[in-house]
């Protein structure tokens, strides 16, 4: 167990106290009586008195509450709820009552290492009494906590839940050095870069198709706290590629049959059987230099497409099967195979380790993690030699020509045209770019162009 800080809360008291005392005057016994204060000077004197009376018992509250002080305590390995009381100076019985209240809201067997818990404590007021317990609270996650606080001579436990408010964000970017790089500089979460990537690792290889002036675009949804901070990102709605001067949009859609994909302007999937990029792409090693590059794995006839990055970037399965092969093999090192049909397999190679539950006769889903990208076998560096294997003779991942995906007709794409209708207009706005509505309520309001000042 970590104590963190321990912070005297003098000043938190204060506080606590200036915003109790003016819940207690506003409360209702006052409120109510302050409009005949102002009409009847008789009432006036009456009115005052249980004023003075919050005043004064605010006043002894101020020499109590500016007493208490907290502690931050982080749960350690085998840690109890009881042990971190007793250590932080409660006695035994007290955070025994504390710990049956904070049961009814949270099974202290749940509580995990890392987890946090402020503890406000008033100093004992005799030299050899145990500090007493003003409230514990058990931070689950940032969008919910555990209370418990005293209550008379007892304890209340309750859940405090702050939900998280979703935004939709939007950035676009000139890709200079490394898609990375660029997704860094437009504030883009890793996250949501690794996702764009895989949403577009059906059609491009990321190692080497990308080139300098490329750009990028994306909209996504984020979560943030109370104070504007993003906690967590969620789904990406809408992205774009510009690869060589050519512009690819592709919309999130959740089919009739409930299945999210992502479509085209034409209401065409961009899933296909197998992936050309499959890897965690934000990671790849950059460079338009070495485009070429990397062949680090063999001298020797190359079988396959290397993709270069740090040691542990994710490899994905590249499409749906059953694994063939996992463990050594050889130059190989660790190396995965899948069957995904009677036509195709993929092979992964020189990983640093292969995914937990993989193994010969497991069957995988696209995108699964797999394994890890290493260096083993007959390798110079860290990368993964992807191999795509057709009726049993090797073929380019980069040349391979699978079917296009699923296209939405009828009623459905009906109503995919207005989702990605929707999503380009509020794209645009979020990027404050040119838009052009048939109709806007406030005339003259209009963006003019892109070079009319924001609207
Ligand atoms: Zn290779």
């Amino acid at each position: 167990m970590k104590k963190l800080s321990t912070v005297l809360a003098a000043l938190a008291g204060a506080t606590a106290l200036s915003f109790a005392g003016v819940t207690s005057l506003t409360g209702p016994g006052v409120a109510d009586e302050i409009p005949i204060l102002d009409a009847n000077a008789e009432d006036q004197l009456v009115a005052a008195q249980p004023a003075a009376y919050f005043a004064a018992d605010s006043a002894s509250e101020a020499a109590q509450l500016t007493a208490t002080y907290q502690r931050q305590v982080v749960v350690g390995n085998g840690d109890t709820l009881m042990a971190l009381l007793v250590d932080n100076g409660i006695a035994r019985r007290e955070a025994h009552t504390a710990i049956t209240r904070m049961s009814e809201v949270f099974k202290p067997r749940y509580l995990k290492p890392g987890q946090e818990i402020v503890l406000t404590l008033r100093p004992a007021s005799a030299p050899e009494a145990a500090d007493s317990l003003v409230s514990m609270t058990l931070v689950e996650t940032v969008e919910r906590e555990y209370v418990v606080r005293r209550d008379g001579d007892g304890f209340l436990a309750e859940t405090l839940d702050h939900p998280l408010e979703m935004e939709i964000a939007a950035a676009e970017g000139r890709i200079e050095m490394s898609l990375f790089l660029a997704g860094e500089e437009a504030g883009v979460p890793l996250g949501v870069l690794a996702d764009l990537i895989q949403i577009y690792s059906f059609d491009v290889d990321f190692q080497r198709d990308i080139r300098e002036g490329d750009g990028f675009a994306v909209m996504y949804e984020r979560f943030v706290d109370d104070s504007g901070a993003t906690v967590r990102t969620g789904n990406i709605l809408r992205a774009s590629m510009t690869l060589s001067g050519k512009e690819r949009s592709l919309y999130r859609f959740e089919t009739e049959g409930g299945t999210v994909d992502f479509f085209d302007d034409d209401g065409k999937s961009a899933r296909r059987s197998l992936m050309r990029t499959p890897i965690n792409g934000a990671r790849l090693s950059s460079g338009f230099g070495n485009r070429k590059h990397p062949i680090l794995g063999f001298t020797k006839l190359h079988t396959g497409t290397d993709f270069a990055a740090p040691r542990g970037t994710p490899i994905y399965a590249a499409g749906s099967g059953t694994v063939e092969y996992a463990g050594r093999n050889g130059g190989y090192g660790l190396y995965v195979r899948i069957r995904h049909n009677g036509t195709y397999k993929t092979a992964y190679a020189h990983m640093s380790g292969i995914a937990r539950g993989v193994r010969k006769g497991t069957r995988v889903q696209q995108g699964q993690v797999i394994g890890y990208v290493g260096s083993t076998g007959q390798s110079t560096g860290n990368h993964l030699h992807y191999e795509v294997i057709r009726n049993g003779k090797f073929i380019n991942s980069r040349r391979m020509h699978l079917p296009s995906g699923q296209q939405l007709k009828g009623d459905e794409l009906e109503a995919f045209l207005v989702v990605k209708e929707t999503a380009d207009v509020q794209f645009a706005m979020l990027l404050r770019k040119d838009v052009e509505f048939a109709s806007t309520d406030t005339p003259g309001a209009t963006c003019q162009g892109p070079e009319s000042a924001p609207c």
